[in-house]
């Protein structure tokens, strides 16, 4: 089962990702990550990428697909995998037929306010990277795996975060509709919990059918 995950940043699609990942064995696949282990590991393919991106430029849709496409022919990718950061554009999106059945596309909704709100108090840790929210239960100040004063992180202070948030939403929705006939959509008003409920009972009913 092949998935791909929208939702903007703040929605809890990561959250969501992990738990999904966990529970059905699907490999979690962001596009950023795959670049950097490719570019880490010195592979061919990675390396042509960083000359891309070294220039400033975009990767090429036709590289990224090859990336995408080694990725998901290995063994730990025999149950299927969560997409999450691509495609990003309908371009995108056609492409990616040529490498990948797409069963369904999860949306995370949440009310642009409420995603402004959890990521002005998102709080991030400058040594292990862990992400905390000033709102969570227990919150200190401090990460809770390594004790670090955690920082604001430039790119969630309010303006950059509304600049994120239209951007996000403008190269979405095409997506939506696009994928309108696998669509499954879930609200992240509430709890983490709340949200990979009714997607569990939904990814879990598919298999029984089967
Ligand atoms: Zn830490």
């Amino acid at each position: 089962m092949n998935l791909i995950l929208l939702g903007a940043q703040g929605s809890g699609k990561g959250t969501l990702a992990k738990n999904i990942s966990r529970d059905f064995g699907l490999v979690q696949i962001s596009t950023g990550d795959l670049f950097r282990e490719s570019i880490a590991k010195k592979e061919k393919l990675g390396l042509k990428a960083k000359e891309y991106m070294n220039r400033g430029e975009l990767v090429p849709i036709e590289l990224t697909l090859k990336i995408l496409n080694e990725r998901i022919s290995k063994p730990d990718c025999k149950k299927g995998f969560i997409l999450d950061g691509f495609p990003r554009s309908i371009e995108q999106a056609e492409a990616l037929k040529e490498v990948a059945n797409i069963d369904y596309v999860i949306n995370v909704e949440l009310p642009y306010e409420e995603c402004v709100a959890r990521l002005t108090t998102r709080r991030t840790c400058p040594n292990c990277g862990d992400i905390d929210n000033m709102t969570y239960e227990g919150y200190t100040g401090n990460c809770r795996k390594c004790g670090t004063p955690l920082f604001q992180r430039d790119d969630d202070k309010p303006e950059a975060i509304k600049t994120r948030l239209e951007v996000y939403e403008k190269t979405t929705t095409p997506l939506i509709n696009f994928y309108s006939d696998r669509l499954f959509k879930v609200s992240s008003l509430g709890t983490p919990e709340d949200t990979y409920r009714p997607v569990k009972d939904f990814l879990s009913n598919l298999g029984r059918k089967k």
